[in-house]
């Protein structure tokens, strides 16, 4: 299991972190199999989705804002209700097969860092399995 760290820089964020997992992937030097990307976090989660356009990750933020709203009758008291939502709609792993010791990712795909109670040092953990 590798790890790198992500510091994000604002409450809700969403990170392009590709190059971080593709660096760790050139260091196994694993030609095929799969890679795990795992946030060990509860108020964050990961996910893919388009790297082109930045009003992407800009809307996805905004409609889960208006899915799950900052304040509501929660129970938990820490503020945070919203935060632990979103990171369960979104989840914690993704997976993505490694073939030709590259990413198999479509050409506008990214694996984004999603930050959703921010600013924070968060972990990122990637496992990558040959086969
Ligand atoms: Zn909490």
């Amino acid at each position: 299991m590798k790890q790198f760290t992500v510091r994000t820089g604002a409450r809700t964020e969403m990170i392009d972190i590709t190059h971080h997992v593709r660096s760790l992937l050139r260091e196994s030097g694993i030609r095929k199999g799969v890679c795990y990307v795992f946030v060990p976090h509860t108020t964050a989660a990961v996910t893919i989705n388009e790297n082109a356009d930045p009003a992407v990750p800009q809307d996805i933020l905004m409609e889960l804002g208006k899915i799950v709203p900052l304040t509501d009758r929660y129970r938990h008291t820490e503020g945070n209700s919203d935060a632990h939502i979103k990171a369960s709609l979104l989840g914690a792993s993704e997976v993505v097969c490694v073939e030709d010791g590259e990413l198999v990712l479509g050409t506008w795909q990214s694996v984004f860092f999603c930050e959703f109670d921010g600013p924070r040092t968060r972990k990122v953990m990637v496992k990558f399995i040959q086969g």
